[in-house]
């Protein structure tokens, strides 16, 4: 029954390595969701940056059309001052003269604003563009490393898994399927030791008559609280 124990606390040891390892593995998604999300959002504003700067150039082709149109407005009715006959009318057609003068002053003011906008953008975009193709760089580094991180927890996982197999095969079947269900129903601990006339696992106080039973190690016993196998400390260090 003695080794029987001894391999019980292996196998124990080695589930919880298992477990913390799955936890690991588990965890590696969201650490590299973490370590992506900076090169998702730079990547999301140059798009923003670019999309603006394509609505502001198409704006500034407008514009451009608009100040020829009233370029073209202005010298036309300019040619027809002379066709003029009346005062009254030469007034009229010099008031309209001087409203496209001002449409076309304001056109060439918004355009002024749409190029400095756009060669703004120009260097912006540039910038982040810069910065990108570095932050990409890093990040394929950082992938990298965690990948091979996570290989390495991915090996360990799958020997100790073998390990595991050749350890429950010395093991009788009654005894580890006792094992494993209190293993799953305690979130890990099934086999504790005794501390003094403490039972690890649940912190209640055992009879002594138990104990000392414990001590002789020639049966499987459990605490009648928690129902955890137990066994005294020298078995642990046999264990080891
Ligand atoms: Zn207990």
């Amino acid at each position: 029954m003695k080794e029987e124990l001894a391999l019980l606390i292996q196998l124990q040891t080695m589930d919880l390595k298992r477990q913390k390892d799955r936890e690991i593995l588990e965890s590696f998604p969201e650490k590299m969701a973490i370590a992506e999300k900076p090169l998702l959002d730079a990547r999301s504003e140059l798009e923003e940056a670019r999309a603006t700067l394509k609505v502001i150039t198409q704006e500034r082709k407008e514009k451009e059309l608009a100040l020829q149109v009233i370029e073209d407005k202005i010298v036309k009715l300019k040619l027809r001052l002379t066709d003029l006959k009346t005062n009254k009318e030469y007034h009229a057609h010099l008031q309209e003269i001087a409203a496209a003068r001002n449409s076309k002053s304001e056109i060439e003011d918004q355009l002024i604003t749409a190029m400095d906008e756009a060669e703004r953008l120009t260097e912006e975009i540039s910038e982040k563009e810069t910065t990108l193709s570095k932050d990409e760089a890093e990040f394929s580094e950082i992938k990298k490393e965690m990948q091979a991180e996570m290989d390495a927890v991915a090996s360990t996982v799958a020997e100790i898994e073998a390990e595991w197999q050749a350890t429950a095969e010395k093991i009788s079947k009654n005894l580890l399927s006792s094992y494993q269900r209190l293993f799953t129903s305690n979130k890990g601990l099934a086999v504790v030791p005794v501390n003094g006339f403490t039972c690890t696992g649940c912190h209640f106080s055992l009879p002594p008559q138990l104990i000392a039973e414990v001590k002789r190690q020639e049966k499987v016993l459990t605490c009648g609280y928690c129902h955890r196998i137990l066994y005294a400390k020298p078995v642990e260090e046999a264990a080891k």
